[in-house]
């Protein structure tokens, strides 16, 4: 029976880290299900113990919630359905995995490693296809037992019959069908007594009454074993939406060659989480305008299944920079405040020496020059600490000998003001012009370079408001002694 709303899961196995296709799954699944007033579930598929990492799964889900998916039934938050990791329903699996044994849907292989090594051989020279040849589903029932009573390591396979047609419905792909020809008896339960992907994964989404599977394109050829599967159990498929690949930019499959693949990676390198899962929701989906600037809950609203594309999604670093640029404009100072202490702690800049005050002022006069909080403190290090030497070319160019003189006066003028207020270091500059008939230019140009020891950046009076009234006084003083 399917349930009036939809329920959803997210079924990473934990390998390490969130991968950034992973977060496009687990994105498009808890934006199918908040849309729908579905659920959406965290289920950790870990029955590949070849493959457990320490520490995965506790990695998976601080990525998912750091990006602001929250899941609403899974570990640790357990539902009427649960457990939510494979490794502790393995009696589940087995039961099941006897009960088709017993209605003759599934049987078990004793074949060794060398003969089943030995029969592809055989199918690769002879130019088939490589397949089990159903030796072991002819045993005999009581070859099967003497086999089970002299502990002979074993596996269960589905037992397909060839000439099937299989047939399902993609969301994104339409309609698609196998024949079972080609459909190898895939093996259920390993040796080991753990499901494959396989079993687990069709006994789950059944028990665990999912309606939907939104999955990688990756897991599309498996698509025909799993609807045999609930046919042999009797169940009803659940609906099938397989999102495209995710590729590099030369159209190859996105690999880590050609750049971070883990969540952990862009948000340790700066990105805003808003901007990230922005960018992954656009890898395979438009609302069918140009829009491109979303937040969460405004994917929420505009998301459906039927609006991802069946074509691979090119995976565009400088769009992703340019929607964090976005979306750190609209962010108050107040709130990237963490972000530019902590980029100061990776850099070793003595937090105590600046206030919360003194930082919102550098992000106010920043924000609209960077597309990422780091680049303040690279692009603007004289926020931090005194300049220590000053750009030559600018010298060159701004800087002539009566230079010292005006700024001798600029200093002058600086001591008489009263408050840090710009407009006051602005009517100063203009004050000294006047008195020696000089362009404000003139005086601009080097007391920039005085106080920042480069050409660009923000508003001189901005510079010279935020460090104040005495640092900038003493700036000016160590340009005039240390510029020849
Ligand atoms: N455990 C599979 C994976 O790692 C899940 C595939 C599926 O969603 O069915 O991607």
């Amino acid at each position: 029976m399917i349930h009036e709303t939809p329920r959803v899961r997210f079924a990473p196995s934990p390998t390490g880290y969130l991968h950034v296709g992973g977060l496009r799954t687990a994105l498009y699944n808890y934006l199918f299900a908040k849309k729908n007033n579905g659920t959406f579930i965290l289920r950790i598929e870990d029955t590949d113990r070849k493959r457990f990492v320490e520490g995965a799964v506790e990695n998976l889900i601080n990525s998912l919630q750091w990006c602001g998916l929250e899941f609403d039934e899974g570990p640790g938050k357990e539902g009427s359905y649960g457990p939510y990791i494979q490794s502790e329903r393995l009696d589940i699996y087995k039961n099941l995995c006897n009960e088709l044994v017993s209605a003759g849907k599934a049987y078990y292989c004793f074949c060794t490693a060398e003969r089943l090594d030995a029969l592809r051989q055989e199918q690769e020279q002879n130019g088939k296809q490589k397949m089990y040849d159903k030796h072991c589903c002819n045993l005999s029932d009581s070859e099967v037992q003497a086999n089970l009573a002299n502990n002979l390591p074993y596996v269960i396979r589905m037992n397909i019959a060839p000439g099937l047609v299989v047939e399902f419905d993609d969301v994104i792909r339409g309609h698609i069908s196998f024949n079972s020809e080609i459909i190898d008896d895939q093996v259920l339960l390993k040796s080991d007594g753990f499901p494959t992907y396989h079993l687990a994964n069709v006994i789950d989404d059944h028990m665990m009454k999912i309606t939907h599977v939104i999955r990688g394109e990756e897991w599309l050829p498996s698509t025909p074993k799993h609807v045999l599967l609930y046919q042999s159990f009797g169940w009803e498929v659940p609906q099938f939406a397989h999102l495209p690949l995710l590729l590099n930019p030369d159209r190859t499959k996105l690999s880590k060659r050609q750049g971070d693949v883990a969540v952990e990676d862009y948000r340790s390198k700066g990105y805003l989480k808003e901007a990230l899962v922005n960018f992954v929701a656009l890898l395979g989906w438009t609302a069918g305008d140009d829009r491109e600037f979303y937040y969460l809950d405004e994917l929420i609203e505009a998301f459906s299944l039927e609006r991802v594309n069946k074509s691979g999604a090119v995976f565009d670093l400088q769009k992703l920079s340019w929607l964090n640029a976005e979306h750190l404009r609209k962010k108050t100072s107040e709130e990237l405040l963490p972000f530019l202490r902590e980029t100061m702690a990776e850099k070793n800049i003595p937090a105590e020496k600046f206030t919360d005050n003194y930082l919102t002022h550098v992000i106010d006069s920043m924000r609209e020059r960077v597309q990422f909080i780091y680049e303040i403190v690279e692009n603007a290090p004289y926020f931090f600490s005194a300049p220590q030497v000053f750009d030559e070319s600018v010298i060159a160019k701004r800087w002539n000998e009566k230079t010292p003189e005006l700024m001798q006066q600029l200093v002058e003028e600086f001591s008489k003001l009263s408050s840090n207020e710009k407009e006051g270091f602005e009517t100063a500059l203009k004050v000294v012009a006047e008195k020696y008939t000089v362009k404000t230019a003139e005086l601009i140009h080097p007391l920039r370079l005085s106080l920042s020891g480069v050409g660009g950046g923000p508003g001189v009076y901005d510079i010279a408001m935020i460090l104040g009234k005495e640092e900038s006084i003493n700036r000016i003083k160590t340009a005039i002694e240390k510029i020849k």
